[in-house]
Formats: C-alpha cells, structure tokens, sequence
C-alpha cells in the first residue's frame, strides 16, 4: 500500500480537463494543493442537522487557502471517499454496490472532522466505518496511510517553520510487531486497530488509579500491540495469542471485544460513579491516583467537592489568581512546602493543587498545533535575549504528530553550556525569571540537576536535567492571526497552559529530545531494552555502559537509536500508548 494513489476508474467525463492528477513530487508533501477530493455523502442512519453539517463542513472546504480541497459527488461511483455512518455491511450495500465499496475508502464523519483538524485527507484507516473493508479503505485513502512510508522531504507532520527531515523508518520496524519492546516496533498515531486500543485503555487507566500499576502495565502493554490490520477471531487465534505480554486476561478481553464490538467491564467502568469521580480529580495537575482515592475515600465527587475541599472561591476563574496563591494543603490536612523558582529577586510561586483547580478549565483545553508552535517561537526569542545562539526541540506528543496536547514540552540546549558549570542553571532560572516579570509565566518548579525528586508512585522515569515545569500565557498579541481575529471582533482570550522546559547541556541533548519525545511506554521499554539487551543505561541524561560507567555522546538523534543497537523509529510511529 505504499504510496498508493487513490485511481478512480469511473471517472465521469463531467470531470472532462480537471481530472485528478496527484501529484508525487517531491518537493510538496502533501501533493494535495489544487486537488479536490470528491466526498459522497451516505444519507442512511444521519438525521438531518448531521446531514446538514457533513454537507456545511464540505462545502466550506471546496475553495480556500486550506490544502484540503472538498467537492460533493452525486453518486458514490465518482467519489473519492465515502461518508458513513453505517457500520453493517449489509446496510452499505443498498446505498453503495459492492463492487464500487471494494474500491474507494468508506470512512465515519469524523474522519472529516479530523482532515479538517489537519488541514488535508486524514489518514482512513482509523475512520474505517465498516470493518470488513478496512483494508479496502486503507488502501484507498487519499492521504498516505498510517503504515506508509514518510516523506523523504518534509515530514507530514512538521509545520512551515520547523521543517525537519527524518530518515524513513525501515520496513523491519514496521513489520515487528511481534517484537516484546515497543521502541522496536511501529506505532502510528491511529492505528487499524484504535477502538479496541481505546476500550483496552480505559481497563488499563482504572487499574492506575486504583494503584494496580502491574495490571496497568499488562492493559497499557495490550494497548500498544501494534497488529497490521484489523484483529478477527482468526488472526487472533494465529498471531495476537502468542504475543509476548498478552497474558490470559488481557486475552479474553480482546476475544470479547472481537466478539461483541464491547467490553463489558468497560463499559460499566465508564459508568462507575469512582471511575469518573478518580479520573476527574487526576484532570487536576498535581492530584495523582493516590491523592484521588485519598479524596474519594473522604466522600469527594465532582469538581464541586474538590473547590470546596481545596477552598477555591466559586466562580474563580484564571484572572483573580491573586486570591488563591496563599498556603495549600495536601489531602490529609498538611501545609503543602513552597518550594519555588527562586532566582535573583523574584519568587515565583510552583503551581499547586489549588491554583490548578483554578486554573482547571484552561488546562484542560487541549492546545493545537499552531499555538505550540507559537508557543516556541516566543519562548525561542524571549531566550535569545537571555542567552544567544541556543537550539531547541519542541517534543512531547506535537512532537509525534498528536493534533492537540495537554501540554507543552521544550528540550532546550546552548553549546557553551556544559554539566557542572552552572551556566544550565543560570540560563534556565533568567529565562523563567524575564517571562515571570512580564507576567506571562505565572508558575514554575524548578527541578534542579542532580535533583531526583524520588515519589515510589510515580511510574515515570525522573532524569538529572535541569526542568523548569511551569504555567504559561502567551502574551495578548503576539501574531497576525490573533490580530486578524480582533479585527474580526471576536478576541479570543489566551488560555493558560503548561509549559515544560528541558535544559540540557550539548552532550546530553539528543538523548533528551529523544527521552522527552515519548510516548510513555516507548519510553519505559528503551530503557527497558538497552538495560536488558545491551547492558547499557537509557535516560534523558544520558547514555552509559553499565559495568563500566562508559559515557556514550550521541550526535544526533539517529545516533542514539545506533548506540542501542535498535533500528530508527520516525517519532510519529512513537505513539505506543492511546
Ligand atoms: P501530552 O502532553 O499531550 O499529554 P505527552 O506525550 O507530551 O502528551 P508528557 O506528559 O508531556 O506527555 O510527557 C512527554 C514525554 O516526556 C513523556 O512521554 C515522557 O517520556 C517524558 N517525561 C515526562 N515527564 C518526565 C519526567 N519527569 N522525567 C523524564 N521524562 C519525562
Ligand atoms: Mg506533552
Ligand atoms: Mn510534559
């Protein structure tokens, strides 16, 4: 299926001189500019106001600056995609003729939610609407799918201003799903797979916050099986029974989920009054599994509950912030310790409990894309006058090609800047300092190098960097398109959003950028693998020998994936968990 194009062979001479052409060159990644997409909508099981917004959102997208170019096809002969909302195959066929479904992607609404989330054709195969022709529809998306090959010029995911080349992951990694260490395997953003992924999930998170972290691990481990096309009663039998790390129970809830579509437990998880009570308060930045039991056991429910227990005013919102930096407490009464950004003259407060609960509905709003982007831009800048000549990777989950974050992620370095100067230090503690000043970063912790803030209920992994973990507002006009927007009338107010800061000194910056790209499992399995297979130690610090300490200084990215002996993985195919 690489590179495939779709081809439609009924190509209707209406279409006459602007028959589609895609182009393959090279120097456009997405060789989608100019070329429309015909989108035949299927009518059955869509009440009418979805039926009107499918058709809206299409018809939006027929001209623009947006390289997603849409156009209504009458039948579903002439069309490129079809949308559905049907999932039996059966039903299907009394709109769409077997023999023209075999050919074209068949695909739900979201799918055209999410390609205009993108900007372009979203890859089809986690939008499949009718699971017998998954494959069908992979092979016939428009945009490359998820397993294809990327691009040897820009990446897919790489936006205008940080254009970065990777080399293509090998087709060993791509077929090694069978492999027990997710960072020697594939792992797509969207997988032919997703919706059991996504129920397998929810079993995996209820143990985490019930302190099971070894039954979260087999459901999170399940979770990143990476099977190539979508899991049947045979293939199960064959292939997934046998994967190392699929245990008993994990097992038959997948044979359950083949079976009915659901699993049960899932679903009365998903209806569980403590289930949602735990996973509502682990919204909150700074309450962990524990703390959450801890606040449920004391009789807490809603966010309601937690404001009162916290004594967060009613209705406080992110501009009376002033009001709620006073003491906070922990779940059982005692003073929580100030330990604040301190450098220079200002204090800066660490963010807590309270004033995340505060601040709890902008936190939460996922951040897209662009505003990352800007986020870095300003960052970038504002550190330029503090330190010239520094590099930065944005990572974290942009960084593997997630359309919206629950946060942002910087890996900072500076060639002067080595372990033990101290310079890291200084530079790390200016920068948060000049933000706070101009009151645009309102919190920080600062995790200083050699610093291990050890918390035995932490599964991640800390390393020695310096970090400075923070809250963040971009400033209130810092782009055209913020500009443009008030022009139009309609403000937008900035959301305040967390903001890690990495810094590490030039030795250690590529495994950084690696160490912080995540996902978590990816994570926890490089270490995993270089301790187990190559008798090394992997963390964002660094990379040594065990039985000698030998320091490994990797170049670049690649580099590090070469000294574990481990094949390259494109960080968009990092995405091991959900
Ligand atoms: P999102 O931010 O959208 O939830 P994400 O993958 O960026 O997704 P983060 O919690 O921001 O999630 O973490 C990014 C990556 O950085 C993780 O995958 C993890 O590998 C690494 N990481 C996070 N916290 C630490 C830490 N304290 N020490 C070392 N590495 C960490
Ligand atoms: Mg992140
Ligand atoms: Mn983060």
């Amino acid at each position: 299926m690489l590179g495939k194009r779709p081809r439609t062979p009924s190509s209707s001479p209406s279409d006459g001189p602007s028959k589609r052409q895609r182009s393959d060159s090279l120097d456009s990644w997405d060789g989608f500019s100019n070329q429309r997409l015909r989108v035949y909508v299927v009518q059955a099981k869509l009440d009418e106001k979805e039926i009107a917004d499918i058709y809206r959102l299409v018809e939006s997208h027929a001209t623009g600056n947006s390289d997603l170019h849409l156009q209504l096809s009458s039948s579903p002969e002439t069309a490129d995609i079809i949308i559905t909302a049907v999932h039996m195959l059966k039903r299907l066929e009394r709109h769409v003729p077997w023999d023209v479904a075999k050919q074209k992607s068949i695909v739900t609404p979201e799918w055209l939610r999410q390609s205009i989330k993108l900007k372009r054709p979203a890859p089809c195969g986690g939008f499949a609407a009718i699971r017998q022709l998954h494959n069908d529809t992979v092979e016939h998306c428009p945009e490359q799918d998820e397993s294809s090959e990327p691009s040897q010029t820009a990446h897919p995911m790489a936006s205008a201003e940080s254009v970065v080349v990777f080399k293509p992951t090998s087709e060993k990694v791509k077929n090694n799903w069978r492999s027990r260490y997710a960072c020697a395997r594939a792992h797509p953003l969207i997988c032919p797979n997703q919706a059991l992924a996504i129920a397998l999930n929810v079993l995996g998170r209820s143990r985490e916050l019930e302190g099971l972290s070894v039954n979260a691990l087999a459901y999170e481990r399940a979770v990143a099986v990476t099977y190539p096309s979508v899991i049947t009663r045979d293939n199960f039998r064959q292939d997934i029974s046998k994967l190392p790390g699929v245990g008993s129970k994990v097992r038959s809830k997948i044979e359950e989920f083949i079976k009915n579509g659901t699993i049960e437990e899932t679903e009365t998880t998903l209806e569980s009054e403590r289930y949602r009570s735990l996973s509502l308060f682990n919204t909150v930045y700074g309450i962990g599994p524990s703390a959450a039991r801890h606040l449920y056991e004391l009789g807490l429910r809603s966010v309601g509950d937690l404001e009162r227990y916290y004594d967060v005013p009613q209705g406080v919102n992110a501009s009376q912030l002033d009001e709620i930096e006073s003491q906070t407490f922990t779940p059982n009464g005692r003073p929580v310790p100030l330990k604040s950004f301190t450098e220079g003259n200002a204090k800066i407060p660490p963010i807590s409990v309270k004033v995340a609960l505060a601040l709890r509905e902008d936190l939460n709003t996922p951040i897209p894309r662009a505003e990352l982007e800007e986020i870095h831009r300003v960052i970038m800048s504002e550190l330029e006058q503090v330190q010239a000549g520094c590099s930065s990777t944005v990572v974290g989950g942009h960084r593997r090609g997630k359309l919206e974050s629950n946060d942002m992620d910087i890996v900072i370095t500076h060639s002067d800047m080595h372990q033990g100067t101290g310079s890291i230090k200084g530079m790390a503690a200016k920068l948060v300092e000049r933000l706070y000043k101009r009151g645009e970063l309102i919190h920080a912790k600062a995790y200083l190098s050699g610093f291990h803030s050890h918390n035995p209920l932490r599964t991640e992994h800390w390393d020695s960097l310096e970090k400075a973990l923070t809250v963040f507002r971009l400033p209130a006009s810092s782009t055209a398109s913020q500009s443009q927007s008030s022009e139009a009338g309609s403000q937008t107010r900035r959301l305040y959003r967390r903001l890690d800061l990495i810094f590490a000194p030039p030795e250690a910056y590529w495994t950084a950028v690696v160490g912080w790209s995540g996902s978590r499992l990816f994570e926890r399995d490089l270490r995993l693998w270089a301790k187990v297979e190559k008798g090394m130690k992997f963390d964002s610090s660094g990379l040594t020998r065990r039985h000698d300490s030998k320091l490994f200084v990797p170049e670049n990215e690649e580099d590090v994936f070469k000294i574990l002996g481990l094949e390259w993985v494109d960080p968009t195919l990092r995405n091991a968990n959900v």
